[in-house]
């Protein structure tokens, strides 16, 4: 594949993100709290998100051993995989939801959707940058390593603090409260949001941008929906508090 094919898939599939941006604010991904019958068959939540994450891994693991990258470009692929590696074989083994299932048909659209952007990431980074050890040097580097460690710091404590809403066997539903729960209801997908913002930043490039409008794409409206559910379910629900953008939204 040549660079300029490349670029033209990228393109393609953020047209693609955006019709999907659209969508979703008319349909809601039935996973989570959001889970109901209607969608075909069922399988486990946790063997879903082990199967819907693990491509994402894989693929750029793939790229990394089988390329020669730069300095910078391994620095990319490997917070990718640390990331990746997180939720794919430890997240899906913290969360306590005992029993709890999701369609196949979430799993396997969240299988194509990682299949294309990890493949769009890894095949331009094992084959077309051209970073340089200055490349560490820039401004693009410092605001994005900020942006995606401050990000991922807040992903983790956020969903640290969801999954411990639930004692070991519980599977209700509570208020949080503290850390960035005082000012929006879905700091885990702010913090999401951040780190592929950051990545985007660093990376500089037409595929680490097309995943970021794909996680907008997302995120934006999982995170409205969780919002607008918190309100319907919990009357005493603050009032103050935005779906995911401190203030604003
Ligand atoms: P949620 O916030 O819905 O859930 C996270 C975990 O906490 C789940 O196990 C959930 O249980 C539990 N939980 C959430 N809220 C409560 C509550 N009020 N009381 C009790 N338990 C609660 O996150 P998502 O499932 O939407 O996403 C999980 C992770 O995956 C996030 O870190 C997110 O950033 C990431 N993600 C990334 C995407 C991307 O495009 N890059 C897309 C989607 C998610 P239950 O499942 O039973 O609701």
């Amino acid at each position: 594949m040549t660079l300029a094919t490349l670029y033209t898939v990228c393109w393609i599939w953020i047209i693609v993100g955006i019709a999907t941006f659209i969508l979703l604010q008319f349909v809601t991904a039935p996973y989570g709290r959001h889970t109901k019958q209607g969608w075909g068959p069922q399988i486990s939540n946790k063997v879903g998100w082990i199967l819907m994450e693990a491509p994402s891994f894989l693929i750029i693991l793939y790229f990394f051993l089988t390329s020669d990258q730069s300095s910078f470009a391994s620095m990319l692929s490997i917070l990718w995989l640390l990331h990746y590696f997180n939720r794919t074989f430890i997240f899906p083994f913290r969360i306590r939801t005992k029993g709890k299932r999701m369609p196949l048909i979430i799993v396997a659209s969240a299988i194509f959707f990682n299949l294309i952007n990890a493949g769009l990431n890894g095949y331009f980074l094992a084959y077309f940058e051209n970073y340089t050890l200055s490349s560490f040097a820039k401004w693009n580097f410092f605001l994005g390593i900020i942006l995606f460690l401050a990000g991922f710091i807040i992903n983790q404590i956020s969903d640290h603090k969801l999954i411990h809403l639930r004692k070991p066997n519980e599977t209700g539903y509570k208020i949080p409260k503290g850390f960035l729960f005082n000012y929006i209801s879905c700091p885990n997908l702010f913090g999401e949001l951040l780190q592929w913002s950051g990545f985007a930043i660093m990376a500089w490039n037409l595929p680490a941008l097309t995943f970021l409008v794909w996680t907008c794409a997302n995120l934006l409206p999982r995170a409205t929906k969780h919002h607008q559910w918190y309100k319907s379910r919990f009357p005493d629900y603050p009032k103050k508090r935005k779906a995911i953008f401190p203030g604003l939204l």
